[in-house]
């Protein structure tokens, strides 16, 4: 038996068996094999990959070329060469169609065994070419892994996934089913990953460093996506003992569901709407179930992360209207897409971003890609309609970003007008703070916008200079840090000054002690995953708003993050024991 700790992403407590997912960079990939009948589908897979892999050579070519000149550019020019060259490719398509291997197995075996034959040769030139082919391995792997999902055949009722690192649509595409959980060796508290993780309810634990090296497939494997734990081959004692928590957990849960039709009104009487984040229209049916008053973040880039094809303006409009109804008269803001950074496959693209957190997404994204962004706003002008809908801008960061937004907006809104197609015609257009910059300049925005949304995962990565996804630096993510408090002061100051409402819908709206801060700096809304919701709700009915204005005072006056987190934390375990003695709720 044995105990590893990580990051805990998305609560809960799971017992099941490893799937693992193999995405090794080391070029190693354990003997499989697909159906007879599969094996043609198989080989096209493969030339995809090897395709898709030329054609990102051709462009890291071509730029090399540009940037470093000709001879610098000439290692491109091998990889191309023996992504063409029938040496390698042969034996590769011959393990494919004749042993019926997958095209991971085939690919890595056989350019395995090319490099081991190069190390051995007494020629140094031969010797200086084996990282070429590791090289060339892990791109052309790495091209599989995007092509494919995780072979149904392989799960079973009570799967947990253990992988590298998965992507928001390979965590989107679990069969629900089937997967109970996951864990991996990399990731952060709020990463895209972990959030769809939160919002299907999916137990899991990330940034376990080498926890793909450690199981084997079938292994037995406890998750407590609550402590951040996970338990490889449990003792009988260490099962019972963990069968019994999630006994307790689902009764305490049905005991916080009870929460969800009273009101989430403070002790002295202030009233916070509650509100929910989604990723996907099924998810409202859970955020009224827990007693959501409607939606405050509608993901909407997950309709292009879940397909293979750009959704067009009526799948947008389906999905938009399908939510209105869903809600029947109850708020939606639906956030313009904001791919980019984590939310995009940087795989995918010829040359990928240096640094994508600091690129080109978002908003930014959006404003480049102008058709696709018109696509969108038609497709939610055109929802609204039939219902009350909200739209926000995200990651904007100066007011040219915000006014060129409505710009697009407007000019969509006039072409409809002049087709007779319905819409509303008021329609409240807000945006996120999720940039210090637009928390600093938010008394200038406040006077645009109808209505600000703190998105903290966001704020707290660019204000800690802390990747949100790098579980290397994920013990100084910290939200209750004076420095993200006096930002979202800001914002709140600015807002209650030009009376446009401010929300929050960033993760950390869900940790109870940071919504009585929010609560205590003026935010009166707040938006987070549905199964978040009662324990919230639990801490505000216990809290007065006056007390925590006093708390997120003092907080803010702290020199330091542990002093300011310590304090609230004391303090709020004094007043409200059952929504702050940190026992884990499953
Ligand atoms: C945020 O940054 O807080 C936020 C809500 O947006 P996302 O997590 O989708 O980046
Ligand atoms: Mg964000």
């Amino acid at each position: 038996m044995k105990k590893l700790r990580g990051i805990p992403v998305s609560k809960g407590l799971v017992i099941g068996r490893v799937a693992l997912i193999e995405h090794d960079l080391s070029f190693r990939i354990p003997r499989s094999s697909v159906d007879q009948a599969n094996a043609p589908a198989e080989l096209e897979r493969f030339e995809l990959a090897r395709r898709a892999a030329i054609a990102d050579l051709d462009a890291l070519h071509e730029q090399a070329t540009g940037e470093m000149g000709e001879q610098a550019a000439k290692i491109f020019l091998f990889h191309i060469g023996a992504l063409n060259d029938p040496s390698i490719l042969k034996p590769i398509r011959e393990k494919i169609s004749t042993d019926h291997s997958s095209a991971e197995y085939a690919t890595s075996s056989t350019l395995r065994d090319l490099a081991e034959r190069f190390a051995n040769h007494p020629d140094s030139t031969f010797q200086s070419k084996v990282d070429d082919l590791r090289d060339l391995a892990h791109r052309l792997l790495t091209k599989l892994s995007g092509a494919t999902t995780l072979d149904p055949t392989r799960l079973n009722e009570n799967s947990i996934i253990v992988a590298h690192d998965l992507t928001p649509t390979q965590t989107a595409g679990f069969d629900r089913d089937k997967v109970m959980g996951f864990v991996t060796d990399l990731g952060g508290r709020t990463s895209h990953t972990a959030i769809v993780a939160g919002a299907l309810s999916l137990p899991a634990v990330v940034g376990l460093s080498d926890i793909t090296s450690r199981v084997r497939d079938g292994q037995t494997i406890i998750v407590d996506g609550t402590r951040g734990t996970v338990i490889l081959d449990p003792d009988p004692e260490t099962i019972e003992t963990y069968a019994r928590a999630i006994e307790r957990a689902r009764e305490a849960k049905l005991e916080l569901h009870e929460l969800a039709q009273l009101p989430a009104v403070t002790t002295d009487g202030v009233e916070i709407e509650l509100l929910g984040n989604i990723e996907f229209a099924d998810e409202i049916e859970h955020i009224l179930d827990e007693g959501g008053k409607g939606v405050g973040l509608y993901r909407t880039e997950f309709l292009y992360l879940t397909r293979e094809v750009p959704p067009t303006e009526e799948d947008h409009y389906e999905s938009y209207k399908k939510c209105v109804e869903m809600l029947d008269g109850r708020e939606l803001t639906i956030r313009t897409i904001d791919l980019g950074a984590d939310k995009y496959t940087q795989l995918q693209e010829a040359i990928p971003e240096r640094n994508p957190f600091l690129g080109l997404r978002s908003i930014r994204y959006s404003l480049k890609n102008q058709k696709m962004f018109r696509t969108q706003l038609r497709a939610i002008l055109r929802a609204s309609a039939h219902g009350p809908i909200k739209i926000m801008f995200p990651l904007v960061t100066n007011i040219a970003e915000f006014r060129s937004g409505k710009y697009f907006l407007r000019e969509e809104m006039e072409e409809l007008a002049e087709q007779g197609v319905p819409f509303d015609e008021s329609i409240k257009v807000g945006m996120m703070v999720e940039v210090p910059a637009a928390a600093l300049m938010s008394h200038a925005f406040a006077r645009e916008v109808d209505f600000f949304s703190v998105g903290t995962n966001d704020l707290v990565q660019y204000t800690l200079a802390v990747d949100r996804t790098n579980e290397r630096v994920a013990s100084l993510y910290t939200p209750i840090h004076p420095a993200v408090l006096r930002l979202v002061r800001d914002v709140s100051r600015a807002a209650n000054r030009r009376e446009i409402p401010v929300s929050c819908c960033g993760e950390s709206a869900a940790d109870p002690a940071f919504a009585a801060l929010l609560i205590g700096l003026g935010v009166r809304t707040l938006s987070v995953t549905a199964s978040s919701l009662p324990l919230v709700k639990r801490a505000i009915r216990g809290l007065s708003a006056a007390r925590c204005e006093r708390l997120a005072k003092k907080a803010i006056s702290f020199d330091s993050e542990s002093e300011a987190s310590s304090y609230v934390l004391n303090r709020l375990k004094k007043i409200v024991p059952e929504a702050f003695d940190g026992r884990p709720v499953g």
